[in-house]
């Protein structure tokens, strides 16, 4: 339907947000602002293949963005924003609402009870993670240690969280509604 005028930039898809964009030169992603090997390059093919709904800026409702305001600013908020739109992306979503992120945080609450850490934890690094909230503790735990793994690790230090915090942290520009 479009010109390829629209359809330059390389096709990547973002490990973060599960947001299909096009970058020329692949800074960061679009709808996340993640940088580097989040971004997944894509052949014209494979893009081709994926939903178009995965290529969709989501606009989140008051409900939801009321509760995500409930979770701790910083790297847990927007790890959090991230995963809910990703699962949203990949359910042809076209909007946040509520019961988009009371899913999504419900899984993590309940990994949060029964997660069993699969790699050794440093005990400090552990000290650290425990002060995340129970709610959002698992899922920060299975990022971390996806950290760690990426790093070549094999037990989770706080040197790994630190620089995975970094790396969530590194360009926290998101759409705003404004
Ligand atoms: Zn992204």
């Amino acid at each position: 339907m479009e010109s390829g005028e629209t359809q330059r930039g390389v096709p990547y898809l973002c490990g973060l947000c599960g947001y299909l964009g096009r970058s020329p030169e692949l800074s960061a992603c679009a709808a996340c602002a993640a940088t580097g090997d989040h971004l997944a390059l894509l052949d014209e093919a494979r893009a081709a293949a994926l939903s178009p709904s995965l290529a969709r800026f989501l606009e989140w409702d008051a409900d939801a963005l009321a509760i995500l305001d409930r979770v701790p600013e910083g790297f847990v908020r927007d790890l959090v924003r991230r995963r809910v739109e990703k699962r949203a992306r990949e359910q042809g979503r076209t909007a946040v609402d509520r019961a988009d992120i009371e899913t999504k945080l419900g899984q993590w609450s309940t990994a949060s009870v029964s997660l069993t850490p699969s790699l050794a934890w440093e005990p400090d690094a552990w000290t650290r993670i425990s002060r995340v909230p129970d709610s959002v503790r698992g899922m920060v735990i299975v990022e971390v240690e996806r950290e760690a793994r990426r790093r070549g690790d094999t037990s989770v230090t706080a040197a790994a969280i630190d620089a995975a915090v970094q790396r969530w942290s590194a360009a926290r520009v998101f759409h705003s509604a404004g």
